[in-house]
């Protein structure tokens, strides 16, 4: 599955704004985004403070979450399809769905430090949904189930170094998590209040009802 393998840093500069995706990084005073608060390239300090039109705005609402998520247009299109389907408001329940994939609660759980790692993990065949081992980063989860970091990793520096910077936060109050023993589980379905990046989710519905 295809994923965004470039500069990181260039992302949050690009969409204005801190997206935290570099972990512990993202919280010192190395941030690219505290250095250099303007787009990237040649013609980013130029630009900043430019106004952006209706369709700058929803296009870069929409880059934002992909970005967020770590979601390629190709997958957040079909994302988007299945939130326009199901009943509710459609933009509520792309970000529910988006929340709902088993990288995005792997790395609310706190077993690692970004949702990229999250998904490295995942993909490595290193976690268990229900005791069974699921390497789709973009399996739903549901209401019930039980997150697991298989045995044979528990002793991998990377995910402890997640597990004890996550420690001191507060967790999602949709999931629940027992670090002595690697588990976690979803007590609930997510719900819009429950994503806590401030998101305009109604501009990407405008955008793709073009
Ligand atoms: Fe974004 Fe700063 Fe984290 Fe880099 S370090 S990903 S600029 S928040």
């Amino acid at each position: 599955m295809a994923r965004y393998t470039g500069p990181r840093c260039r992302l949050c500069r690009r969409e204005g704004e801190k997206l935290f995706l570099k972990g512990i990084r993202c919280l010192t005073k190395k941030c690219a985004f505290e250095r250099r608060p303007y787009p990237p390239g040649i013609h980013g300090p130029r630009k900043k403070g430019a106004k952006l039109t209706i369709y700058g705005m929803q296009l870069r609402e929409k880059q934002k979450v992909k970005r967020i998520y770590g979601v390629l247009e190709g997958q957040f299109r079909r994302f988007f399809e299945m939130a326009r389907k199901m009943p509710g408001n459609t933009g509520e329940n792309l970000l529910i769905l988006l929340e709902k994939r088993l990288d995005n609660v792997v790395f609310r759980m706190g077993f690692a430090h970004t949702r990229a790692q999250a998904r490295q993990f995942v993909r490595h065949g290193h976690i268990l949904v229900n005791g069974r081992k699921v390497d789709i980063p973009s399996y739903l989860v549901k209401a019930g189930d039980i997150i697991m970091v298989d045995e044979k990793f528990r002793g991998n520096y990377e995910l402890n170094s997640a597990i004890e910077f996550h420690k001191q936060l507060p967790k999602a109050d949709w999931l629940e998590v027992d670090y002595t023993n690697y588990v976690g589980k979803v007590l609930r379905e997510p719900q819009r209040v429950d994503v806590t990046h401030p998101i305009n989710e109604r501009l990407i519905v405008e955008l793709y009802s073009k």
